[in-house]
C-alpha cells in the first residue's frame, strides 16, 4: 500500500474560493487588462492546429508588424513572458564568440549581459548614469572600439523610466555590419516605434505592459538581415524552445507541431491588439503622451521631482524622486493596502531613491491619475 499524501483538516477548512483583492496596477508592470481582453481569455480553449486558432495566430502577427511598424515576415509571440522573448532575441542571434555590444543604463541592460554572456557572447558594455541614455556620437565612438556583431539597447528602460532614442542607429549598425537588438517591452503600444524605419533587426516585448494583457505571450521579431545569420549560424541555437528555425514551422507554412501554445493568452493577445488597431496607434502613442504629460504636471504641483530630464522620459514610466525624510516603501506600502494601488520602488542604483509609477495601456487614462494623485495627497507628509 502506498501511503497517500493528505491536507490536514485546517488546511482544508482555510481553503477559501479564490479572491483576489481589486488593484489599481500603477507600477513598472503588470498593468492592469482591458475588460474586453479578459472576456475573450475566457473562451474554451480549441485545439493548437485548428484551423480557426491558425488564423488567429495569422491574425496576431499582422498586428504585431501594425503595432511595431514593420513588415518582418518572422514576428510571432513566444509562450512565455518578456523575458522568454528576451531570450530568443538573444538566442537566435548571438554565436559563441561573437562580440555583443550591450548598453547599460538600468537594470534591463543588465539582464542582457548576463544572457548575452550564457549563449558564449564575448559581451562588452557602455554605462551612463541611471536615468541617462547614450546620444549617436557615443555609440559611433563605442561601435569603432568593440567592431560587434550585435549592437543591444533597451528602447525603454523600466527600471529609470528613461526612452533611448533610436533614430540613425540602425544606419550606424549597417555601417558597422552589425545587427541591431532592442528590448521594446514597456514601449509597444505606448511609445511610437517604427522597427523598419530605424532599422531594428531584433526585438520583443510582452503582453502585460503596454497591450492590457495579462502576462504570457510576448511579442518577437526577426528582420530578414537577422534570419540571414540565423540560417549562416555554424552551431545550433542553444535553446531548443525558442529556436526560431524551428517556431517558424508552427508560424509559418508547415504548422508543424512545436509546443501547445498558451491557447488562451493567444485569444487574450489578439484581442488587446485589435484594440490597439480600432483606436489607432497613432492615438494610443498620443494618449499615452497627454496622460503622462498630466501625470508630471500634478506630481510637481505636489512639490515631488521628477528623475529624468523631460526630453528622454518614457511616457509609459515615471521615476518620481522620493523627498528627504520619506520612507519610500511605508508608502507604496500604504497605497496598496489601504487604497488599493500598486507603484513600484527603485532597482540597483536607484534602490531606495525613487518610486516608479506605470500609466501603460488601458491604464493610461486621466481618472487614474487624478485618482492616483488624490490618494498621493493623503498619504504624503505634509
Ligand atoms: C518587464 C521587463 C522585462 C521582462 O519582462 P517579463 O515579462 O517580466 O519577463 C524586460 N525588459 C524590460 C525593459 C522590462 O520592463
Amino acid at each position: 500500500m502506498t501511503q497517500t499524501i493528505s491536507i490536514n483538516q485546517s488546511q482544508r477548512q482555510n481553503l477559501a474560493p479564490l479572491n483576489i483583492p481589486e488593484r489599481l496596477l500603477m507600477g513598472p508592470g503588470p498593468a492592469n487588462s482591458h475588460p474586453t481582453v479578459l472576456q475573450a481569455m475566457n473562451t474554451t480553449p480549441v485545439g493548437h492546429l485548428d484551423p480557426a486558432f491558425l488564423e488567429l495566430m495569422d491574425e496576431i502577427q499582422s498586428l504585431l508588424r501594425y503595432t511595431w511598424q514593420t513588415e518582418n515576415p518572422h514576428t510571432i509571440a513566444v509562450s512565455g513572458t518578456g523575458t522568454a522573448a528576451m531570450e530568443a532575441t538573444i538566442a537566435n542571434s548571438v554565436e559563441p564568440g561573437d562580440v555583443v555590444l550591450v548598453g547599460v543604463v538600468g537594470y534591463f541592460g543588465n539582464r542582457l549581459v548576463d544572457m548575452a554572456g550564457r549563449y558564449g557572447g564575448d559581451v562588452r558594455t557602455i554605462t551612463k548614469p541611471w536615468g541617462q541614455v547614450f546620444n549617436l556620437d557615443e555609440l559611433r565612438t563605442a561601435m569603432e572600439t568593440h567592431r560587434p556583431a550585435i549592437l543591444a539597447l533597451v528602447h525603454a528602460e523600466t527600471s529609470t523610466g528613461a526612452r533611448q532614442s533610436l533614430e540613425g542607429v540602425g544606419d550606424l549598425c549597417r555601417e558597422f555590419d552589425c545587427l541591431l537588438l532592442i528590448d521594446t517591452v514597456t514601449s509597444l503600444g505606448g511609445v511610437p516605434l517604427f522597427l523598419d524605419e530605424w532599422g531594428v533587426d531584433l526585438a520583443y516585448s510582452c503582453s502585460q505592459k503596454g497591450l492590457c494583457c495579462p502576462p504570457g505571450a510576448s511579442p518577437f521579431t526577426m528582420s530578414p538581415r537577422a534570419m540571414e545569420k540565423l540560417q549562416r549560424r555554424q552551431t545550433k541555437v542553444a535553446n531548443w524552445y525558442l529556436d526560431m528555425n524551428l517556431l517558424g514551422k508552427y508560424w509559418g507554412g508547415e504548422r508543424a507541431y512545436h509546443h501547445t501554445a498558451p491557447i488562451n493568452l493567444y485569444y487574450a493577445l489578439r484581442e488587446s491588439l485589435r484594440l490597439i488597431a480600432e483606436e489607432g496607434i497613432e492615438n494610443c502613442w498620443q494618449r499615452h503622451r497627454t496622460n503622462v504629460e498630466y501625470l508630471w504636471q500634478r506630481l510637481e504641483d505636489l512639490g515631488l521631482t521628477l528623475h529624468v530630464e523631460k526630453e528622454f522620459r518614457l511616457p509609459t514610466l515615471t521615476t518620481v524622486r522620493i523627498p528627504e525624510g520619506v520612507d519610500g516603501k511605508a508608502i507604496a506600502k500604504q497605497l496598496l493596502l489601504e487604497r488599493g494601488i500598486e507603484i513600484g520602488g527603485g532597482l540597483g542604483e536607484l534602490g531606495g531613491k525613487v518610486w516608479r509609477i506605470g500609466l501603460m495601456g488601458f491604464n493610461s487614462r486621466q481618472e487614474n491619475v487624478d485618482r492616483l494623485i488624490a490618494e498621493l495627497q493623503q498619504v504624503l507628509p505634509r
